[in-house]
């Protein structure tokens, strides 16, 4: 079993990485994809009216300011945009793909955070109406219903609560939580860079090789949301994913070549 995350950056060729996962799968590779957003959400936010946010937790890490309004404009270009625009590409590959976000059939199911702590110009503010949260379980049933019927499962990164409310959950943690409830050999996460780099940005300074009781250690060198990875990462290899890679969605048969040892290769 196989997990991939493609990031949601600018400029990312959807199409190009869909071809290259059409002939693994059809290698007889069974997989899931999971995908981004980040970029078409911002660019529709501002669209609509409702331009993004960006808010820092106490802990240093930056999310996105997700209220009812920005969860409905996720749920439009995560769960229709970006998820069909990728199934219809993966059809036109030969692949019978089936889009799903983590709400249908409580795919991913979690703990939305009641309030979170961030400090908006130097201040500590709390706040209480996010739809952000966590993933906790994953419904590996229904995955695993249509990974042997031969579908391939794209799913997007939204949760839903305990309270069965819709939330907003970040994709490379909820990938990591797929790939390990899914018992998968190995989760490669591609985005619009070769891997975790020691100095961001020089490509020159790529990372090849994390043992896997040592990632928490490579925090440091990540900044912003790439933190996000390296936590989802550490979070996979400590529930038994033999193998999670970074790599370049960028490059020719981007998921071949990670497959091949490209990348930031942690295991
Ligand atoms: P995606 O939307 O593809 O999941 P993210 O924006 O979440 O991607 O994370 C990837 C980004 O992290 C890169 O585009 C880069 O700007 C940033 N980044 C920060 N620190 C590093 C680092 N040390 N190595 C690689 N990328 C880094």
């Amino acid at each position: 079993m196989l997990v991939i995350k493609v990031g949601g950056r600018k400029g990312l060729d959807y199409d190009a990485v869909c071809a290259d996962v059409a002939k693994v799968f059809q290698g007889g590779q069974q997989l899931i994809l999971v995908h981004g957003g980040s970029y078409q959400t911002n660019v529709v936010a501002q669209q609509l009216g409702h331009p993004p946010q960006f808010v820092t937790s106490v802990s240093g890490y930056v999310s996105r300011r997700t209220d009812r309004r920005t969860l409905e404009i996720f749920e439009m270009v995560y769960c229709g945009k970006m998820n069909k625009s990728i199934v219809e590409s993966l059809q036109k590959h030969g692949v019978n793909a089936v889009g799903l976000s983590g709400i249908d059939g409580r795919l991913l199911e979690g703990k939305r955070k009641s309030a979170i702590k961030v400090v908006i110009d130097g201040r500590k503010r709390v706040l209480r109406d996010d739809y952000t949260g966590t993933v906790v379980q994953v419904n590996t049933e229904l995955l695993h219903l249509l990974l042997s019927a031969g579908y391939l499962p794209v799913i997007s990164p939204l949760a839903i609560s305990f309270e069965s409310e819709a939330m907003n959950v970040d994709g490379d943690r909820a990938a990591a939580a797929i790939a390990s409830h899914m018992n998968a050999e190995q989760l490669i996460i591609l985005s619009n860079v070769p891997g975790l780099l020691r100095e961001f940005p020089d490509e020159s300074t790529l990372i090849r090789h994390i043992p896997a009781a040592q990632v928490e250690k490579y925090m440091s060198y990540a900044e912003g949301r790439m933190k996000k990875k390296v936590m989802g990462a550490a979070e996979a290899v400590q529930q038994g994913v033999g193998r999670v890679v970074f790599a370049d969605a960028r490059v020719a048969d981007p998921v071949r070549s990670a497959l091949s040892g490209n990348g930031t290769v942690i295991e």
